[in-house]
């Protein structure tokens, strides 16, 4: 036995990403479409991801973390594009200054004492340092408050010896089309752009970019839908599945009517059913919250989850499967095109997002794809 069967298959569809971008792409148009990569690419490995996307003609990258832009630009410095750049969402904390300008990274400024401390550096080096500024127009998270605008208005000096990339904002509600605070964020956004009339603007996340023109101003900033996730509740997703994850049967047991299964029995066969192990759980991110509820499937037949998802394994009623099928080993899909994230966030209540990020590190992971080159 060369023991190369792995417990479970997390295969990541790089074309399906670059395939996604292209689509957001002709929808932001004239518009330009950037890439959001933090969080790893929402857990999908953020080198493999940005290689793909610059080769598909992507530029701008967004992290959250100055920790994240560094590691980013270590594995890709040799084959960085010139006219490709990152920024950091979160700005730097106190002493990281240095790190984003000696890494090349592009910080967001959130607050003033961000600006203060930008402004110091590129005071200390005598040279104009480039910078997004983020305003807060309704998300209460990130960017200046429109009091801080008011300050800075009343001494522009402020702003000295920064070349301001983007001005930028970030919608609290944008997968909801018909939600109020969209068009209210917006209008703060116009509001504010009015005290940068130099600065190129930025808003839109992925659903951001399904709300119209007005909502794309130079430069879009997708994250989730490039991996699939739906960008709008209640509407078919246009975006390709990325994502597919194969766990493997470890063992069968035939259980009696009444026989409690898993952790604190919260399923007990109403009739002698017959039970697979399957080696996927909590810590390969397949949430406790899908214990009952969600199916995974074998050769295209749906098996329901019964009882609790424990962090190594998944219990499923096999009752209904040619027992032929059921070897050790016998690969269930668990994550497929038929139920890919979007339908395990709904069983598992929660969001794609969360489902993409909790995906943990034991995996065996398999990159398709990515190697085009577009012109
Ligand atoms: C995460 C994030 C995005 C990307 O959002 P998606 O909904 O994943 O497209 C864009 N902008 C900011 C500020 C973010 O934090």
């Amino acid at each position: 036995m060369g023991g190369t069967q792995p417990a479970a298959r997390l295969l990541i569809d790089l074309d399906a990403i670059i395939a996604n971008w292209r689509h957001l792409s002709e929808i932001a148009s004239p518009a330009r479409c950037g890439a959001v990569v933090k969080a790893d690419a929402y857990g999908l490995g953020a080198t493999h991801v940005v290689r793909a996307l610059l080769r598909a003609g992507c530029r701008e990258f967004f992290v959250a973390l100055v920790d994240e832009g560094v590691q980013l630009w270590e594995a890709l410095k040799s084959e960085w594009p010139a006219n490709a750049r990152i920024h950091v969402l979160h700005g730097p904390l106190p002493g990281a200054e240095a790190t984003c300008l000696s890494h090349g990274l592009t910080p967001v400024l959130n607050s003033l004492d961000q600006i203060e401390r930008w402004t110091r550096l590129a005071a200390y080096h005598q040279r104009r340092l480039s910078a997004a500024i983020q305003v807060d127009t309704g998300m209460a998270r990130l960017g200046l408050s429109p009091a801080d605008l008011d300050r800075l208005q009343a001494r522009p000096s402020r702003l000295d010896g920064i070349t301001t990339t983007f001005l930028m904002t970030h919608l609290a509600s944008a997968e909801e089309a018909d939600n109020p605070m969209n068009v209210l964020q917006l209008e703060r956004f116009n509001a504010a752009r009015k005290r940068f009339s130099q600065a190129l603007a930025c808003l839109a996340n992925s659903s951001g970019i399904f709300l119209g023109s007005a909502f794309h101003f130079d430069v879009v900033r997708p994250g989730a839908a490039l991996y699939g996730v739906a960008p709008t509740v209640g509407q078919a997703n246009p975006m390709r599945p990325v994502v597919r994850i194969k766990a493997s049967l470890i063992q069968c047991r035939d259980v009696a009517r009444g026989e409690g299964v898993g952790y604190n029995h919260t399923w007990s066969a109403p009739c002698p059913s017959r039970i697979a192990t399957v080696s996927v759980g909590y810590a390969d991110g397949y949430l406790r919250s899908a214990s009952n509820r969600a199916k995974l499937r074998l050769n295209g037949e749906d098996v329901p989850v019964v009882g609790r998802v424990s962090m190594d394994t998944v219990t499923v009623d096999v009752s209904a499967i040619n027992p032929e099928y059921l070897v050790p080993g016998a690969l269930f899909d668990v994550i497929d095109d038929v139920q890919d994230i979007n339908a395990l966030a709904l069983q598992a209540e929660t969001n794609a997002y969360e489902i993409l990020t909790s995906l943990g590190s034991r995996y065996r992971r398999e990159y398709v794809g990515g190697q085009k080159i577009y012109p």
